[in-house]
């Protein structure tokens, strides 16, 4: 997953990206970057690492220009290296043409063969940069018309921030997969991955991106239009950004995050109740589902683990030796809190099990007498091939085991998943979601040879 921004009209265009690429962090942890055009030059910087290490006084300095666009990239195709860093850039034509880009294409290897057949030539790994070759191939004519013609060869989740010399592009694909907004700020606009984004920089909302729309800012015009509808496809936003990833003071496909995560939360009290001394959560992810839980059976809720905030997620961080470390560092439980209860601990969501599973040991060295769990969304047993690095089907736990020995692997004396019905019943246009991760059901045909490094060894990556 990544977080996109884009600034228009604005004479510290790249500051403001940098603010909202602040607020972005939570999108990706791997590296960020941003370019700017001042009419021209245009100026980049990109560094593997946080947004607040990736920048400093001087290279933000640099950034001149009153049009940028940022990125914050968590890999999940290509691996994650600096050539891989975006915003992706070219020159064409004497004019920048730089995109950024959040979510996953799924026809990758289609385009990077014909793509190869007529002679383009790769810098990078990511499926990102297929978007900058076509959209270099865009005939003379009717800009509307070449962005109509670029973006419907594209198949997949993309929503996308571009930079065509003075232009900014948002663009978000038709079934929508991924969130983006627009914001407006002084005489110009914003456009941002989260709402949370305009708070930080203290942009207006205006409204969201609408699935398969197209908008063109100049300066502070705006134009909007819509790509072709495709046959026999729905919306498909994606459930789990309501889940886990974006951040609950987010307003995403017309809810806000925190109330979507709190509705999950009760509904999975009202399906798996369960009389304990309390309920807790492990933080984050799961504190608002938490919350849910407890005010639906009005169980008291305890902060029994407390979160060291110097670590970052622990997923971000790809090999398995980075991600057990973080694990362990990240989370203390209180043991006066702890000791010799009967609790039920809400989790959002189990992965690869690994996480939970030291933290349930963590709470019975703290002498915890019963652990009741219970996770605010059904279990993960599908890959992701639309931007959430939910990679191989053999690295889900529930697509290998079932719920009970996934109970029996975590050590609980407990554990119920929220039920599919149960978890579209809480948000708002159920049938606009997609949810392939826990049904199988996939929107948008996959293609089988689809992975996070496709384009390497040949092959490709996204964000
Ligand atoms: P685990 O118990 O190891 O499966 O870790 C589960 C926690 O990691 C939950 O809070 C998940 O929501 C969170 N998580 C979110 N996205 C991912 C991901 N792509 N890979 C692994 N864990 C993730």
């Amino acid at each position: 997953m990544c977080g996109i921004i884009g600034v228009s009209n604005h004479e510290e265009a790249a500051k403001v990206a940098f603010l909202g690429l602040y607020a972005l962090q939570h999108r990706g942890e791997e590296a960020a970057g941003i370019a700017s055009y001042d009419g021209k030059d245009i100026h980049i910087t990109k560094a593997v690492g946080l947004v607040a290490d990736a920048f400093d006084e001087r290279s933000l300095g640099a950034l001149k220009g009153n049009v940028s666009i940022g990125h914050s990239r968590y890999s999940t195709t290509g691996s994650s290296n600096v050539k891989n860093v975006q915003p992706f850039l070219a020159m064409h034509r004497n004019k920048p043409l730089a995109v950024a880009h959040n979510g996953n294409l799924t026809n990758t290897e289609t385009l990077y063969k014909r793509l190869e057949d007529e002679g383009a030539i790769f810098q990078t790994s990511m499926d990102s940069e297929i978007i900058v070759h076509l959209l270099a191939r865009m005939k003379n004519g009717d800009i509307k018309d070449r962005f109509i013609s670029v973006l419907s060869q594209l198949e997949g989740a993309f929503s996308l921030v571009l930079l065509v010399g003075d232009m900014i592009v948002g663009v978000r694909d038709p079934q929508g997969f991924r969130p983006l907004c627009l914001g407006k700020l002084g005489d110009g606009y914003i456009l941002a991955s989260e709402t949370c984004a305009l708070d930080l920089t203290k942009a207006e909302f205006v409204r969201e991106i609408e699935a398969g729309e197209v908008v063109l800012i100049t300066g502070n015009k705006i134009e909007s239009f819509f790509l072709p509808e495709k046959p026999n496809r729905n919306k498909s936003f994606c459930i789990f950004e309501n889940i886990y990833f974006a951040r609950p003071d987010s307003n995403i496909f017309s809810d806000n995050v925190y109330q979507v995560r709190k509705r999950l939360g009760a509904r999975l009290a009202r399906e798996h109740p369960v009389k304990a001394d309390f309920v807790m959560a492990i933080p984050d992810s799961g504190n608002y589902a938490a919350l849910g839980y407890s005010q639906e059976l009005n169980i008291p809720l305890e902060v029994a683990m407390i979160r060291n905030h110097y670590i970052g997620r622990t997923f971000i961080q790809p090999s398995q030796f980075m991600r057990d470390f973080r694990v362990r560092v990240k989370l203390n439980p209180i043991k006066t809190v702890l000791k010799d209860k009967k609790i039920i601990v809400i989790e959002d969501s189990i992965v690869r099990g690994t996480t939970s599973r030291s933290r349930v040991e963590e709470l019975r060295k703290a002498g915890v007498k019963e652990i009741h769990m219970r996770i605010s969304c059904p279990p993960i047993r599908f890959p992701c091939f639309y931007g959430i690095d939910f990679p191989s089907q053999s690295e889900l736990i529930a697509a290998n085991k079932s719920v009970k020995e996934i109970a029996d692997f975590i050590k609980v004396d407990s554990l119920e998943y929220l039920s599919l019905e149960g978890m579209l019943s809480v948000v708002k246009a159920s049938k606009d979601f997609c949810h392939a991760c826990f049904s199988g059901r996939y929107p948008v045909p996959i293609s089988t040879t689809q992975g996070k490094y496709l384009l390497e060894t040949n092959k490709t990556t996204g964000s």
